[in-house]
């Protein structure tokens, strides 16, 4: 694909054009970051512009951007030292070097890069070059495609260039999950891109963004351990609080920074039909829009609670494998099931069994279902519940198994799934008000004879019905 068509189209507001610039005798580049706009209304067409960017900015948290002209420096500074070590040494950067004059540098990388005849549609008109100019090519201009590199016009200096590599980059340095092919994003994204470049070395540091893209900052294997910019990645200390909250801390979070809009939904998030998938890692960013339907999964649930234990009543949560869907996250044991619903309870009482011990099967219940959409999945849970009459001391448990308050859970990294499964359980516990809204109950569906497997069980369990808590703990450890 030609260079050219790689580089992102520039959304309309996102940068002025140089000419504006030059125009307006505005002030110098440093004082733009941070900004709100970089759009002066110099017109009315101008106001109504910088209006809306202001308006589309106000629902961006901080949390996107870069903080200050020295967190601006560092994130130069680091990419560029290690740009000047570990460039690729590509044709045409040897020919770009052979140019004293920096602007003849520059046409020299876009003669070799892509030759300038693809890169503007329509001559005369401004578009962006491959080392951070922009340039403007008179629609007279001829001759083979080098000689008409000579033809090209500077319009100004430093401008941040974003294509496909540098897309991925910036949305993990900033944490951008929302689509990054919608306008809103990709205005986001220039607006970046701008307050980022390096006005002494434009040219180098678009190629040094790009690179990083390339080489480090890849699709699938992002190398993180050799990034230049790890140390200002929100990706990255995303993943790093991810895996604390799924290995450690249960109840409670680390304390690291996260998104916090003002107010509403921030526009540079994930939207939470999206939660973040923990394997995919850094590569939660950047975010397309879905455009295939999410596979459609059923999992049978069960809170199992001891509502006598010592302290209060306790519930149950073991934790999940630590690779795949959710990895390492707590629930309520679970297992997979067919969406017909044949051997659910079977299954389920075996999966509770393996963290409890032997079990009342005739107290498991049907409460209702939920369906929750991760990024790629359409998961159906088949809520059930289990109430362990008796007085239940909890004491030693299996590993990756907890018996929590009400107040642990509502305090611990559990998922949002989770949380909705726990609302269905507590709206169906006696004396509670049944299918209140909040609790989101789907009704039961028709209660099913018992299969014959379920009776064996049924009987299996009776005579073995824990009257105190002992059996169970004994059976747990
Ligand atoms: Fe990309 Fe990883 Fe570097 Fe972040 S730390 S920019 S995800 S390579
Ligand atoms: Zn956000």
């Amino acid at each position: 694909m030609s260079i050219w068509r790689a580089i992102m189209k520039k959304p309309r507001t996102a940068v002025r054009s140089c000419r504006q610039k030059q125009a307006s005798g505005h002030e110098g580049r440093e004082k733009q970051v941070l900004s709100s706009s970089q759009v002066k209304p110099s017109t009315p067409d101008g106001l109504a512009r910088r209006q809306k960017e202001v308006v589309l900015r106000a629902s961006v948290s901080p949390y996107h951007l870069f903080r200050d002209t020295a967190e601006v420096t560092v994130f130069r500074e680091n990419l560029l030292s290690w740009y000047d070590r570990e460039k690729r040494d590509l044709p045409w950067r040897r020919r770009a070097e052979g140019e004293v004059d920096p602007d003849r540098r520059a046409y020299a990388e876009v003669a070799n890069a892509a030759g300038p005849g693809q890169c503007i549609p329509g001559g005369g008109e401004p578009a962006l070059g491959w080392p951070g100019l922009l340039f403007s090519r008179p629609a007279a201009a001829g001759g083979s495609p080098e000689d008409q590199a000579d033809f090209w016009i500077p319009l100004c200096q430093a401008t941040g260039v974003v294509d496909g590599n540098v897309v991925r980059v910036l949305c993990r340095v900033r944490a951008i999950g929302a689509d990054s092919g919608s306008t809103f994003v990709s205005q986001q994204l220039w607006s970046l891109a701008q307050q980022l470049v390096d006005p002494a070395r434009p040219g180098d540091f678009n190629q040094a963004a790009m690179e990083l893209g390339a080489t480090v900052c890849t699709p699938q294997h992002p190398r993180c351990s050799q990034c230049p910019v790890q140390s200002m990645c929100r990706a990255h200390q995303r993943v790093e609080r991810e895996q604390l909250v799924a290995s450690q801390s249960l109840p409670g979070s680390p304390d690291v920074e996260e998104c916090a809009p003002s107010a509403g939904q921030c526009q540079l998030c994930a939207p939470p039909t999206e939660p973040w998938d923990q394997t995919l890692g850094v590569a939660n960013f950047p975010r397309k829009a879905s455009r295939r339907p999410p596979r459609e999964e059923c999992s049978a649930t069960c809170v199992l609670e001891q509502p006598r234990a010592l302290g209060g009543a306790r519930i149950l949560l073991v934790q999940r494998p630590k690779s795949g869907l959710l990895a390492g996250l707590w629930e309520f044991p679970s297992v997979t099931v067919e969406p017909s619903g044949q051997c659910q309870r079977e299954a389920l009482l075996r999966e509770l069994q393996s963290w409890a011990g032997p079990l009342p099967a005739t107290h498991l219940q049907h409460l209702g279902q939920v369906v929750h959409t991760f990024s790629h999945i359409k998961l159906t849970y088949q809520v059930y519940g289990l109430a362990l009459e008796g007085q239940i001391p909890v004491t030693i448990t299996p590993p990756g198994a907890r018996w929590l308050t009400r107040e642990e859970f509502h305090a611990a990294a559990v998922s949002t799934a989770m949380k909705k499964v726990f609302r269905v359980y507590e709206g169906q516990r006696p004396g509670t008000c049944k299918g209140s809204k909040r609790s989101q109950v789907s009704a039961p569906s028709t209660q099913r004879k018992p299969s014959p497997g379920q009776q064996v069980l049924d009987s299996f369990f009776r005579p073995h019905h824990p009257t105190d808590v002992s059996s169970l703990n004994s059976m747990a450890q």
